[in-house]
């Protein structure tokens, strides 16, 4: 099996710029998909040099340029060096007449003319049956073999407003498969691109378009991460790509595009690991099996277990071993008071209160290795904000300074900076929430930060905003480090 990742771009409100682009390309060739469809090249100068960026950076995965069935969408996709082109003509009347305002015969001059095109400039061509799921079947099959005949050396079947169920999918796949390799595209509208994919892959396609987590048009394509993991551990088919990196792609997609991953989406979602107290804390310890299809590991990340009031003593132990501490019946009791009385207050029991508490109750002693001693901000309406930070790191002093687009951001840039040498920490979610309601409110400042892909909660409550964000990530980072 192939895979055509798309870049998602055509997610609404998503806009990347070339070096991004690379990012995700050289991601997704270290993943070890075959095909990268990087754009299309006829949206803009931009667009261009950032696909031929792509295509010079000399990657194991053919490269791919979007192209409607026009000659000069062609000349686009060869300026940009590409190797394929992923050519798009509408074969449901619906789209024929409304869209296009032409008739079937006209199409498919035009795909024929295109195709041939094309191939005579030396491009691979993967002809693409826009609407395909609601298209006549004999005309569908008449594009098909047409186009093969004009020399496209794989078709594509497109759901393009994911209408299909599996059944369907099976059926059509079965009787147009032998036509030519066949790729399948499907959306997502109803949630079944990945069963329609699967269904399709099953009765004969060879090639999969998927997108990583599942962005794209409404409600996105097949996401990578579900289908691959499908067709490993549900049907036992070896995708050669390296699943462990499933999760760092998303992570880093999602950085780029700016599009969240939805907490509980599979795989890749922040709860598709995490687990609450009770049973199936219980149960995880007796044989991770229980609550869990498949393990963390496989696509590169960790367990979590989420503490609260709710927590019994099962879940504490699993957290600690999780934290490579180990406590005996009267310590697990006494840990267990001190977190439910920080829940009854109402506090999300971060991994650092866990950490603070068990190393309290363990009389573990850790010397922070990092240590604020001096925090300047200026900020206003005619300075860029900047911020000088002062640590002492490991018992030497840093001192660092930074900018940014406001002065919490002015201060984590310089906090990172004084950092760098030590450790390689990415922040990756941060929230804030006032405590009372005034403008001398307490903030408290949560943070998400994660390193060689572990992962910590911690926190920072302050009546100052950047004092209680610095104080946040500081107390995260050394958390982090204890890790090691
Ligand atoms: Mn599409």
């Amino acid at each position: 099996m192939d895979t055509t990742l798309r870049d998602g771009e055509q997610t609404p409100g998503v806009s990347l710029t070339a070096e991004k682009k690379l990012w995700i390309a050289k991601a997704l060739d270290k993943l070890g998909v075959d095909v990268i469809e990087a754009g299309s090249a006829v949206t803009s100068e931009g667009e261009r040099a950032a696909i031929k960026g792509v295509a010079h950076e000399g990657l194991r995965a053919e490269i791919c340029s979007y192209a409607r069935a026009l000659k000069g969408d062609i000349d686009y996709c060869l300026e940009c060096d590409v190797n394929s082109v992923h050519l798009v003509v509408p074969v449901s009347d619906l789209h024929i007449e409304k869209k296009l305002r032409k008739d079937r015969e006209t199409v498919l001059c035009m795909a024929v003319d295109t195709t041939s095109y094309a191939i005579d400039h030396g491009l691979i061509v993967e002809l693409s049956a826009e609407d395909a799921s609601r298209a006549d079947a004999d005309f569908l099959r008449e594009f098909y073999r047409q186009g093969v005949a004009a020399g496209a050396q794989r078709l594509c079947y497109c759901d393009t407003v994911g209408v299909l169920v599996p059944e369907r999918a099976a059926a059509q796949f079965t009787e147009i498969a032998h036509i030519a390799p066949m790729s399948v595209h499907c959306h997502d509208d109803f949630g079944l691109a990945t069963a329609n994919s699967v269904a399709a892959l099953k009765a004969g396609a060879t090639q999969v378009h998927v997108t990583v987590n599942g962005l794209g048009e409404r409600a996105g394509n097949a996401s990578l991460e579900e289908l691959v993991m499908t067709l490993e551990s549900l049907y036992g088919y070896k995708t050669r790509l390296n699943t462990t990196e499933l999760y760092l792609v998303s992570r880093l997609v999602s950085r780029l595009t700016g599009v969240p991953v939805a907490q509980n989406k599979p795989i890749v979602g922040e709860n598709a690991f995490t687990h609450e107290s009770g049973i199936h804390t219980h149960g995880l310890l007796a044989d991770t099996r229980t609550y869990e299809p498949i393990t963390p590991e496989m696509v590169g990340r960790e367990r979590r277990i989420v503490l609260g009031k709710h927590a019994g003593s099962a879940s504490v132990h699993l957290a600690l071993k999780e934290l490579g501490l180990d406590a005996n019946d009267e310590q697990l009791g006494d840990i267990l008071k001190r977190i439910k009385e920080l829940g009854d207050k109402g506090k999300r029991v971060t991994d650092a209160d866990l950490q603070a508490i068990a190393d309290a109750v363990l009389e573990i002693n850790r010397e922070a290795r990092i240590k604020l001693q001096e925090l300047t901000v200026v900020s206003g309406n005619v300075v860029t904000p900047t911020s000088s930070i002062k640590l002492s790191v490991d018992n030497q002093e840093v001192v660092e300074a930074g900018t940014g687009l406001g002065p919490v951001d002015a201060a984590i840039n310089a906090l990172r900076k004084a950092i760098g040498k030590l450790a390689d920490i990415t922040l990756e979610e941060y929230h804030v929430d006032a405590i009372t309601g005034g403008t001398d409110a307490l903030v408290e400042v949560w943070v998400k930060l994660s390193r060689d892909g572990h992962v910590i909660t911690a926190r920072g409550a302050r009546a100052d905003i950047i004092m209680a964000s610095v104080e946040a990530v500081v107390e995260g980072v050394n958390r982090l480090l204890t890790l090691e």
